[in-house]
Formats: C-alpha cells, sequence, structure tokens
C-alpha cells in the first residue's frame, strides 16, 4: 500500500466546490488555506526557518581579511576574477571539479536523508518551503487565520479588502527584494553593492538580476506556493526511488482512525474532524494514504496531536513512521474492535526503524570515498601550476630559411600571495631546437625569465623553432621546465612539436 501517487486534487478542503471527482491535471487550481498550528514538529520548523534564512541573509556580509587587494567578503562569487571564496577555501576554475565533488556530495548526501527521513528535505529545509512558510507567516498576521482569510477572499472587495491586500502583497515585495538582494551580495561586495543599488548607481546587469530574483521570489512564495511542489518540482517523482519501507514517512495509523467518527466506543481515534487537512500547506488528506502532493512537512502531526489531547487519547494517530511498522500494526490488529486492546495489539509489533540497510549503507560508502577523493585533491592542492597551449591554427610555421617553428601560450597561475617568483624556462627535446619567450628577461645562461604573479595567472608568449636541417618527425615530445634561481626543478609541462610529415 501506500505507493506514492498523486491524491486528490490540492484544496479540496478549500471551501470551493470541485467541478470533478477525478484527479484531473487539467483541474482548476484551488486555493489552500493552511490554517495555524503548533506543537513539537511547528516549533522545529520556525527554528530551521529561523537558522536558514539568517545564514542567508547576514553570510554575505560577514568580512574575511585575506590580504591586500583580495576580496575581503567570506563567501563570494567573484564573477570578475573568476574566482568563488569560501572562508578559508578559495576555488579557482580550473578546480572546479571541487565544486562538481561539492554537487556530488549534495545529492547523495540528499539521497541518504530521504532513504532515512523520508521527505524531510521538501518538509523543512527547502528554500521553496521555507519562504513560502514565510509568506504565509505574514499573510497570516495581515488578514488572520484560515477562516478570515476564506471569508475575506469570498467577501466584497470594499476598502478593508484593498486595504488588507495592498499591505499584504507590499510586506511580500519587501521580502522578496531583500531575498532578491541578498542573492546578488553573493555575487559582489555586500556594502558596495548595496550603496550602487540604493543610489542608482550599480549596472543594469545587477539591476537585472535583482528584479529576476525578487520576481521569482514573490511568484513561486507568494502565489505558486504548493503548486511548485506539485506540478513543478522533480523531486517527489523521483525520490519513490531512494524511499523503502523502512523511511521514516508521514502517516496516518488507520489502524487506530478507522473506522472514523464519533468520539464513541464504536468509532476509532479519528473523530474526523479535519484538522489534519485544515493545517496542511498542499491542502491533501494525510488519511487517503501516501501522496505525491505530501512534503513531509508533519504540521498534521502536530494538529491531530492537538486533538488527541483535547479528547484525552494517546497522541500518535498521524506520525513519523515506517510504512513496515504500518503494515505490521494493520496485521496485528485485523478484525478486532476500536478500543484499547486495539492500540495496545497495533503499538506492540512496532520496531525500531532499521537504519542500517543495504541502500544506506551503499550512500554511505559512496560519500565517504566521494569525500576522501576531495580532501586528497585539496591536500594535494598545488599553489603554482603551468599550462602550456600549443597554437592549433596554425600548426606550425614554415620560416624562410626553411626552418619551423611552432607557437605555445605558456599560463603559470600563483594561488599563493607573497614573494614575486622568477623561474627560467629551459626546453627540453632534441638537441638544436631553440625556445624563445616573447618580452622575457634572460638569466645568466641565456634561458628567458618568466616571473609569477601574485594571486593570479600570468601568460606568456613562446616560440621553439627547429633550424633548417635538423629533421624531426611530425610530432616530437618536448618538455617545458621552469627552474628556480639555484636551477631546481619547480613545474614542468609536456607538450609536443609539429612539423610536416617527412
Ligand atoms: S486531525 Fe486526527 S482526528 Fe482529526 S481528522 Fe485528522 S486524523 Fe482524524
Ligand atoms: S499531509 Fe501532513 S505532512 Fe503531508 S504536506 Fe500535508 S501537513 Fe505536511
Amino acid at each position: 500500500m501506500n505507493a506514492l501517487a498523486p491524491g486528490k486534487p490540492p484544496g479540496k478542503e478549500s471551501g470551493v466546490s470541485s467541478t470533478s471527482s477525478e484527479p484531473s491535471l487539467y483541474a482548476k487550481h484551488q486555493k489552500v488555506y493552511p490554517r495555524a498550528v503548533s506543537g513539537p514538529v511547528r516549533r522545529v520548523k520556525w527554528a530551521v526557518l529561523a537558522v536558514l534564512l539568517s545564514l542567508y541573509y547576514v553570510v554575505p556580509w560577514i568580512r574575511w581579511d585575506r590580504g591586500e587587494g583580495v576580496p575581503d567578503q567570506a563567501v563570494l562569487v567573484d564573477m570578475a576574477h573568476a574566482r568563488l571564496f569560501f572562508f578559508w577555501f578559495e576555488i579557482w576554475p580550473q578546480e572546479v571539479y571541487f565544486l562538481t565533488g561539492l554537487l556530488v556530495l549534495g545529492a547523495i548526501g540528499l539521497f541518504a536523508v530521504t532513504s532515512l527521513f523520508g521527505r524531510i528535505w521538501c518538509g523543512f529545509t527547502c528554500p521553496q518551503t521555507v519562504w513560502t512558510d514565510l509568506f504565509m507567516w505574514v499573510e497570516r498576521r495581515i488578514e488572520g487565520d484560515r477562516n478570515a482569510r476564506m471569508k475575506l477572499d469570498h467577501g466584497p472587495r470594499d476598502a478593508r479588502w484593498w486595504r488588507l491586500k495592498l499591505v499584504k502583497h507590499a510586506a511580500w515585495l519587501a521580502i522578496a527584494m531583500a531575498t532578491g538582494g541578498a542573492w546578488i551580495m553573493y555575487f559582489n561586495d555586500a556594502p558596495t553593492v548595496t550603496v550602487d543599488i540604493l543610489t542608482g548607481r550599480a549596472s543594469l546587469a545587477v539591476y537585472g538580476f535583482f528584479a529576476l530574483f525578487t520576481a521569482t521570489t514573490y511568484v513561486l512564495a507568494g502565489a505558486a506556493r504548493e503548486q511548485v511542489c506539485t506540478y513543478m518540482c522533480p523531486w517527489p517523482r523521483f525520490q519513490g526511488a531512494m524511499l523503502d519501507e523502512n523511511s521514516l514517512v508521514v502517516t496516518y495509523r488507520d489502524w487506530r482512525g478507522e473506522p472514523r467518527g464519533k468520539p464513541d466506543a464504536a468509532h476509532g481515534d479519528c473523530v474526523d474532524c479535519k484538522a489534519c487537512v485544515h493545517v496542511c500547506p498542499t491542502g491533501i488528506d494525510i488519511r487517503d494514504g501516501q501522496q505525491l502532493e505530501c512534503i513531509g512537512c508533519g504540521l498534521c502531526v502536530d494538529a491531530c496531536d492537538d486533538v488527541m489531547a483535547k479528547l484525552g487519547r494517546e497522541k500518535g494517530l498521524i506520525a513519523f513512521e515506517t510504512l513496515k511498522n504500518l503494515a505490521a500494526s494493520q496485521a496485528a490488529t485485523r478484525g478486532m474492535a476500536p478500543g484499547p486492546e486495539r492500540l495496545a495489539a497495533g503499538m506492540a509489533v512496532r520496531r525500531p526503524q532499521k537504519v542500517i540497510r543495504p541502500r544506506t549503507l551503499v550512500y554511505a560508502g559512496v560519500l565517504s570515498a566521494v569525500l576522501l577523493v576531495m580532501l586528497g585533491a585539496w591536500l594535494m592542492r598545488e599553489t603554482l601550476t603551468l599550462s602550456v597551449q600549443r597554437d592549433r591554427a596554425p600548426l606550425y610555421v614554415t620560416l624562410s630559411d626553411g626552418g619551423i617553428r611552432n607557437g605555445y601560450t605558456l599560463k603559470l597561475a600563483n594561488k599563493g600571495r607573497g614573494a614575486t617568483l622568477h623561474l627560467a624556462v629551459a626546453l627540453e627535446g632534441p638537441q638544436g631546437l631553440r625556445l624563445t619567450v616573447q618580452d622575457a628577461e634572460q638569466d645568466a645562461a641565456g634561458r628567458p625569465v618568466i616571473t609569477t604573479r601574485d594571486d593570479g595567472i600570468t601568460q606568456w608568449r613562446a616560440l621553439v623553432t627547429a633550424p633548417a636541417g635538423l629533421n624531426l618527425p611530425e610530432s616530437t615530445p618536448i618538455t617545458f621546465r621552469l627552474l628556480d634561481a639555484q636551477g631546481r626543478s619547480v613545474l614542468a609541462q609536456q607538450s609536443s612539436f609539429l612539423g610536416p610529415r617527412r
């Protein structure tokens, strides 16, 4: 049972009647009016929201001293200098594999968390959930809770309606602008770009992205809300592959709740009050089983626990539970009448969640392997690198005296900061090949000397010439070696010298 499947159209309980009894992809959207709820899950969600939003808005303002001439922003994607700064770390374009590794880590981590705790990402930490929660909180403060909002929307558009709607949308827009503005700060120096935006001195690109991210936040969190999760996000579609019977998911213990009805001995614990439906941000009824629309936020757990407490019944009619336990309880209570014996029988067969199982071991193994590779790559990271690019057009030039010449671009990347290095370039290859480096000085041995730039790349044009009479094959391996002042090899890079087919 309980395969993830589309449920009834969201908003069934919104107070607007549906025109069709069949779920349809083309059903008219019915607005969801979630009711406020309090309880342990809600408190955890508030805490997560506060931490994540604080991090998002505050991090660009954290300063980090890296020395002169380098950005002092702790987290910055420095497009102008093609660099990513993250506190102690500095990633160059040549090291983009670190970002790839981080993305792989994030993806596998998400798979692992999903296999253990179901849609905890969707329900607690996904930006769509966090900002929608914030927008709903603002909406409630201004328009009131579920009933008041429904009454407002279905009532006349009088002065009060306009006032409340204007205030709400102004507040949403302010949050959206703060969100869009904060995003820009991750790509620009935060204090500078803030002043530039406010004084009209920012570039068109900055204003463009500011407007884009403001509009995206406003539309997704204010208007689209649960529709993003239900129709736009691909994650619910394939997360089923990560869930199994041992994953924790929000479940209605139907073996205990049914038959639902009045709070008497003839009925189960569900009094059909629909509190769980009214608090649901996606407008579904968890009692219909596992559904694609359920983001696993657990607010229905709080709502139902509150009802159970008021009725003097045991909490947990809706709970974070494994499907394995749910099936075991269903089997143990089949045919039993509602009452304390059925509840005790159903709870007695529950077992602790099985955390160590093949799929979690695989995820843990892959996570550890990727982490180790990344750690090794970081520890062996070189601060000085040389890349040699041979000209591709033309591959070689025949000189008027019959000699053959190849052109190369030497790129010397210095990721460190400190003294400038002066390095002699030695060419290793067949006897007779001559090396010149344009604009380079020469050392006592007549070798061209190139210099590093602090925290930057220097680029040099090198020419290698084979004099007439030096008969080389079509392709000859050569090596550019950099030597320090004591003649010690610092770096070497292989390339090839091309000539006509003999
Ligand atoms: S909140 Fe609990 S008692 Fe009320 S309808 Fe939902 S499951 Fe039944
Ligand atoms: S059914 Fe419950 S857990 Fe699922 S989205 Fe609705 S309130 Fe959240």
